[in-house]
């Protein structure tokens, strides 16, 4: 492990709500909450607001809609969401080559790498410029953590939210995490968690107590050694760009072609399986599943497609494959298939995106690298009005979609830049409305060179 503060992990604060409040002056210092809102639905992020009430990341919608009935209530706007992490992704390009994105508002940056710190002073002053320029890009703000591993920089991050900037100095590792739950550690999961309490340990200092033996034991090879290792503070892990090329795969050749349909379908499932199972074995999640065929005549093919989110669900990656598969002929017969996950992060809020946009049906900016059998279902013949998506008014100008129903659409009309604007409903036909583009949230010049 290196001996300066010099990884920065930077976290935007609940990004899609802050977002949304940027775009929305109504909406600044309210309630806000994003995500499905289909009856399945799943929280994606709440602004602080909606967290005072006890609504949190991950909770099913009903529950949030129990909680806190006044909120406002909007589906994810990923294109925006999108065009904001780009702004935020260039400016940690500025400072290394070494960016390793974790998700559209999460990235670690070896500020080592790319000479923009060497010790703890130029960290703490890169981290406080970092997070100014954010601001004055983006408007919005963003948390970072500083430290000499992975591990203890998105801990710090962590602990820096919101707004803020917390150093961990190198040599006080140990110190500092002893007392902080399990969970905290990278790797483990409510389950893992639960096992862990029943062997008595909660603290990661029970965890370094217990000994490494003793882990291996409760949790198998892997994991124990790994977390040993983290609770002791030891992360050698680099920080790596280019996250995308790699990726998590397991396959099997057959002694006997396999002509059974069912029969390959069947393979296909049991292979998926078998790499969710690796894939959660090394704490991560996918965004592209991959299959892959060899035909009895040893041509071999790959299918991919590309999903809103990363996931690590079974249920969701068995799906991808088994629809990928329709599209591969294997009536000659099938000597080897291999199932894969690409687009690696470690676990995030965004595996939920996934999830909460599946809940809508209708996601009109599925990614572009989505294989076409993987875009939504048609749009519906009447035009959908779908709540905070942008449009524009042939006579009040541009606005957002507060609500619909029955025939009619309300919109409050504003922009990132104006004041708090007024309601108006229409009806969902009316010739006047028309669906807009988001306008960007900082006008250029104006707010940065103040
Ligand atoms: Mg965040």
């Amino acid at each position: 492990m290196r001996n300066a503060p010099t990884i920065l992990h930077l976290d935007m604060d609940a990004f899609y709500a802050s977002v949304e409040q940027a775009s929305k002056p109504s909406l600044r210092g309210k309630a806000v909450i994003v995500g499905g809102l289909g009856p399945r639905g799943v929280v994606a992020t709440a602004s602080y607001e909606a967290r005072v009430f006890g609504v949190h990341s991950a909770m099913p919608m009903a529950q949030a809609r129990r909680l806190a009935p006044n909120a406002a209530y909007l589906v994810p706007r990923f294109a925006l969401y999108r065009s904001v992490s780009e702004q935020v992704m260039a400016l940690l390009r500025e400072l290394s080559p070494l960016v390793e994105p974790l998700s559209l508002d999460e990235a670690f940056v070896d500020l080592e790498a790319g000479g923009a710190a060497w010790d703890e002073e130029s960290a703490r002053l890169t981290g406080i410029k970092l997070r100014a320029d954010i601001r004055a890009v983006t408007g919005l703000t963003g948390s970072v953590g500083l430290a000499a591993s992975k591990m203890l920089a998105k801990i710090a991050s962590e602990e820096a939210k919101p707004d803020g900037l917390v150093l961990i100095e190198p040599g006080t590792e140990r110190g500092l995490l002893g007392p902080m739950p399990v969970r905290t550690l990278p790797g483990i999961g409510p389950a893992t968690g639960d096992h862990l309490r029943r062997a008595g340990i909660t603290t990661v200092d029970e965890l370094a107590e217990a000994g490494e033996d003793e882990l291996v034991r409760l949790l198998g090879k892997a994991h124990g050694h790994g977390l040993y290792a983290m609770a002791l503070a030891r992360d050698d892990r680099p920080v790596v760009a280019e996250r995308e090329a790699k990726s998590v795969s397991v396959e099997d050749t057959y002694d006997v072609d396999i002509h059974d349909r069912i029969r390959v379908g069947l393979e296909v499932q049991r292979l998926a399986d078998r790499c969710v199972r690796r894939l959660r074995e090394a704490g991560l999640s996918g965004r592209t599943i991959v299959l892959k065929v060899r035909r009895y005549d040893f041509s071999t093919l790959t299918r991919s497609e590309t999903l809103r989110g990363p996931t690590d669900d079974p249920a969701v990656i068995r799906e991808a494959a088994a629809r990928l598969l329709e599209s591969v002929d294997t009536t000659g017969g099938v000597r080897l298939l291999g199932v894969g996950v690409s687009g690696l992060a470690d676990y995030t809020q965004e595996d939920l995106f996934a999830q909460a946009a599946g809940e809508q049906g209708a996601l009109a900016e599925a990614p572009e690298e989505t294989a076409p059998e993987a875009v939504e279902r048609p749009e519906p013949a009447e035009r959908q009005w779908r709540a905070g998506y942008d449009v524009r008014h042939a006579e009040y100008g541009h606005g957002w979609v507060q609500g619909s129903g029955l025939g009619r659409v309300t919109v409050r009309f504003e922009t990132p830049q104006s004041p708090p604007g007024r309601v108006r409903t229409f009806l969902v036909d009316d010739p006047a409305l028309e669906p807009a583009e988001p306008l960007p949230l900082v006008l250029d010049g104006v707010d940065t060179e103040v």
